[in-house]
């Protein structure tokens, strides 16, 4: 959980947060490619506006995901310099959450899925080698045996047809 309290922010210099916070929060453990994740850093500036608590900052977290195509390992940040909350009235509070807030400024810059460059080709579908590296036939045979099939239908209507 990250949280603080209000009540002993500085009403003139206001109060730093600059700390980090296990992973679990996200609840994206389960998602596809996604191999492991750093702790979430966050460094954030709190102060007291008129009875209100204004949270500014930034947040981020350093993942090591799995390309979707071709199943090469990388690092994908997450990052959100221009964190930015305000609770109402929340100045005499003891206790303020802010976890929430912080999980949604990182998912909204999640992707549906991890892609190591957007022109990756992926794998060969015949020989399981990047397909920029590949230098099988699988391909060819491929369109060979297509082929071969075809022959084989028009023939077995021909003869079907006589019957
Ligand atoms: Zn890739
Ligand atoms: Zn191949």
């Amino acid at each position: 959980m990250i949280s603080f309290c209000p009540m002993k922010i500085d009403r003139i210099a206001g109060m730093t947060l600059n700390d980090a916070h296990e992973p679990s929060i996200l609840e994206i453990d389960d998602m596809p490619g996604l191999l492991s994740m750093t702790d979430i850093k966050y460094k954030l500036h709190l102060s007291v506006v008129n009875e209100s608590v204004l949270v500014k900052g930034s947040v981020s977290i350093t993942l090591e995901v799995e390309c979707g195509r071709c199943l090469d390992k990388y690092k994908f940040v997450i990052e959100d310099k221009d964190v930015c909350h305000f609770y109402d009235g929340a100045a005499e509070k003891s206790h303020l959450n802010i976890t929430e807030e912080i999980r949604e400024d990182l998912l909204v810059k999640l992707p549906q899925y991890f892609i190591c460059r957007e022109e990756c080709e992926g794998l060969c579908q015949y020989c399981g080698v990047k397909k920029s590296k590949c230098k099988c036939d699988g391909a060819e045979k491929a369109a060979a045996m297509i082929f071969e099939e075809e022959e084989v239908e028009s023939s077995q209507k021909a003869s079907g047809s006589g019957g």
